[in-house]
């Protein structure tokens, strides 16, 4: 591995892909002082950060993936207690990412709910989240707007969410405020070994050389020549979704129950999810599709019914094949590193996830739990 990196006054380094897995290493890195410049396919950060619905959820998710529950549920943990530092800096920067604590409440219709309800439980309350069962009574008096037809709820007060979108657009105003910069409509195809450093060269002719590459381009950084070692190890997986108007909102939790999430944003829509096709890269919509989504979230609050489709949308997870995230080092020489594969949690992962890239290409020892997560596991590096 280059061991001069860490001396080096002001060290390049470029980030492929401006999703929450590129953006949050670069302001980290930039606050370093390091010379940062995320390379960016599309106009505009589009990819499933945008599409995201922003749950920070490491308990109420549990209960959705075949994922290995030890490191991935306690690095969720981790995650959603340091959201809560990062949303007093956001907030201290003049930036409103519609932050949430307001916790979330589980409900269950059928036998199979209120088994599901049963394992989340134990989950939060394995990661301190403070889960209580209510009886319909208790539920309504958080949310009047809960169905009554519910045979079980639970609360979990310590989940939170937040507006994905604004996240991305404060992440890319405090990366220029650090001297970092996201260039547009730059498309990486390759990247290669140059003469002290690395080459990375775009669609359309550009080329970069720098000292270091973060490859962050969510499901398809596999697609790219230097990091295809890749491709075999990361799965699409499709998520559709919509918006509703709601001058008066129903709800200040998130609700849930097996078959739709509710995320209020609370600036009159509200944001119910999500399809999971796994293997599906496209990112059209369905009306068929919408409309089921839209009838489930009904099931748990009624008042729903009326509310209008404002807006419909899908994003592609970038999911790997044992579900764990993918962070670590790609090239023997420590040059070229990887940061994707978040799945269905990657809000509610990115500030725990972009602290271990960061002290990797700072050369700085990142917490244990990290290896857990290393492309190393595959054995391609
Ligand atoms: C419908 C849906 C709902 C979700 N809800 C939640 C939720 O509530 N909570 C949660 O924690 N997580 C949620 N997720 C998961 C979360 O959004 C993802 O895990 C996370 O956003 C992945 O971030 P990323 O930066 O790896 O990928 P992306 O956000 O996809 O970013 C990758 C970027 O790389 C760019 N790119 C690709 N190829 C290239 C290239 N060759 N050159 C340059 N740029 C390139 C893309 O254009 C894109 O902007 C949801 C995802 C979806 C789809």
């Amino acid at each position: 591995m280059a061991t001069t990196f860490r001396a080096s006054k002001k060290p390049r380094i470029l980030i492929i892909g401006a999703g929450l897995m590129g953006l949050w290493p670069a302001v980290f890195l930039a606050r370093k002082g390091a010379h940062v410049t995320v390379l960016e396919a599309a106009r505009a950060p589009q990819g499933a950060s945008w599409a995201a619905a922003g749950m920070l959820a490491p308990a109420s998710e549990a209960g959705e993936t075949d994922e290995a529950a030890g490191p991935m549920q306690a690095f969720g943990a981790y995650s959603l207690s340091l959201w809560h530092d990062w949303a007093k800096s956001f907030a201290a920067a003049g930036q409103d990412i519609n932050w949430r604590p307001f916790g979330a409440i589980l409900s269950a219709f059928d036998d199979a709910g209120l088994e599901r309800l049963e394992r989340t439980q134990r989950m939060a309350e394995t990661l301190g989240l403070g889960p209580q069962r209510l009886n319909l009574a208790a539920a309504h008096r958080l949310e009047p707007a809960l169905s009554a037809q519910v045979r079980g709820t639970l609360h979990i007060p310590g989940e939170a969410s937040v507006d994905p979108r604004r996240v991305l657009a404060a992440l890319q105003v405090m990366l220029a405020e650090a001297g970092g910069r996201v260039v547009v409509n730059h498309k990486v195809v390759a990247i290669t070994q140059a003469q002290g450093g690395v080459r990375v060269r775009c669609a359309n002719g550009t080329v970069f050389t720098t000292d270091r590459v973060l490859v962050a381009a969510g499901f398809l950084t596999g697609a790219i020549e230097g990091a295809g070692a890749l491709a075999a190890y990361l799965q699409p997986v499709k998520g559709q979704m919509l918006a509703l108007d709601v001058p008066q909102n129903p709800v200040r939790a998130v609700m849930r129950d097996a078959h739709a999430y509710i995320v209020p944003r609370g600036d009159g829509r509200i944001i119910i999810g999500a399809t999971s096709e796994p293997g599906i890269s496209d990112i059209a919509t369905d009306e068929t599709t919408i409309a089921n989504l839209k009838a489930n979230a009904v099931t748990v609050v009624p008042a729903l019914m009326q509310a209008r489709i404002t807006d419909c949308w899908a994003g592609v997870r970038p999911k790997s094949v044992d579900g764990l995230p993918i962070i670590g080092h790609l090239w023997d020489d420590g040059r070229v590193l990887v940061h994707c594969g978040h799945h269905r949690n990657g809000v509610l992962l990115a500030p725990a996830s972009a602290e271990i890239m960061a002290d990797l290409i700072l050369e700085k020892d990142p917490a244990p739990f990290a290896a857990a997560f290393s492309p190393a596991r595959f054995s391609i590096c």
